[in-house]
């Protein structure tokens, strides 16, 4: 397939082509999402091809108006409309009751279906421009880190998409926070950058999916069940008080050399290892996440060590991406 790589200028004819069943790579503030019309089953059908995701794994319908809710959900709780005016347009994906217009395949045969209202102004012009709605993955092979620059989007998906829009975005890094409000209960499914403590001052008994933290259970969103997220480097998490932290990574280091190191809060380490530093808090360590690992990836290192704290807030989604590419091997010191 020809792939035109164009920038927000240019967004109208990848809205018309998106219109007519192609597929176009956005930016958002989470991630590149590679979109496709929403309610044509062809067009989902190429977006699994494109990504090779296994058709049992959802996909979020994008919205650029609140109105628009009304063509997907069948209905829309009270929690989940306190939501929606605290969180949209963001990076909040909710789970609802789908209504008949929605087709099977977008939902992957669920009877809930996945809405997001990103904040990304191309996102929001390339959903208005196109006339539809927006199904959108991440614009990433399945399996491999979600892509938060063009350059990792068109290492995945030159050739196989219509257009990628290279465009600025993606300032948090990590795919949205998912949370279930079709039931009684609100369910994270998946943790994002609109935390289970920003979400519980709404709603107190808002809570976490089990699955999500114990790792022998299933988690409920479908996605989360598959080994994502992983570079090719084998990922060693190691977490614990920093400066043994620090202690462990160099006497591995000492041994191999040839490794990389996710460094957090600017450790510096001895030795011809490939560091990058992660940041000095978790919304940085979210933002720099996938994209350092594409990195160690180019340089070809085999084994990376990720320095961790444990913490609250945006550290719960850094931890959850993070011991997924790392396949749970965690060092505690
Ligand atoms: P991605 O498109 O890569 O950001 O992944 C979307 C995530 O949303 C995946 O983990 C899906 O399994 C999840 N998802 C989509 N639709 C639903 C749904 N109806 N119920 C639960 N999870 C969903
Ligand atoms: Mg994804």
């Amino acid at each position: 397939m020809n792939t035109k790589i164009i920038t927000a200028e240019n967004i109208t004819e990848a809205a018309l082509c998106l219109k007519a069943g192609g597929m176009v790579v956005f930016p958002t503030e989470t991630v590149y999402g590679l979109g496709g019309d929403a309610f044509s089953d062809d067009a989902v059908d190429k977006i699994y091809a494109a990504k090779g995701r296994p058709s049992d794994n959802p996909l979020i319908v994008h919205i650029c108006d609140i109105s628009q809710l009304s063509l997907l959900a069948s209905s829309v709780s009270p929690k989940a409309a306190l939501l929606m005016e605290h969180f949209w347009p963001g990076p909040l994906t909710l789970i609802f009751d789908k209504s008949p217009n929605v087709g099977g395949k977008v939902t992957a045969g669920l009877d809930t279906v996945a809405v997001r209202f990103p904040s990304n102004e191309t996102a929001q012009r390339l959903i208005a421009e196109s006339g539809t709605l927006v199904a959108a993955p991440s614009a990433n092979l399945s399996g491999s880190p979600s892509p938060t620059v063009c350059s990792d989007v068109i290492d995945d998906l030159y050739g196989r998409v219509d257009y990628i829009i290279d465009g600025t975005g993606c300032e948090i890094g990590l795919e949205s926070t998912v949370v279930d409000v079709s039931g009684d209960r609100t369910v994270v499914l998946r943790p994002g950058a609109v935390t289970l403590e920003m979400i519980q001052k709404l709603i107190p008994d808002a809570e976490l999916d089990a699955g999500l933290i114990d790792a022998d259970s299933v988690p409920k969103c479908p996605g989360l069940k598959y080994t994502h997220y992983s570079p090719k480097a084998e990922v060693i998490v190691v977490q614990g008080d920093s400066e043994r932290v620090r202690a462990y990574i160099q006497s591995q280091l000492d041994d191999n050399p040839a490794c990389g190191v996710l460094s957090y809060k600017g450790s510096t380490y001895s030795g011809g290892a490939i560091v990058l530093d992660a940041g000095d808090c978790m919304e940085q360590y979210a933002h720099n996440l996938f994209s350092h690992l594409r990195t160690f990836d180019r340089h070809g290192v085999a084994l990376v060590y990720a320095e961790f704290a444990l913490e609250g807030g945006m550290g719960t989604a850094v931890r959850n991406r993070l011991y997924k590419a790392a396949g749970h091997h965690i060092i505690e010191v």
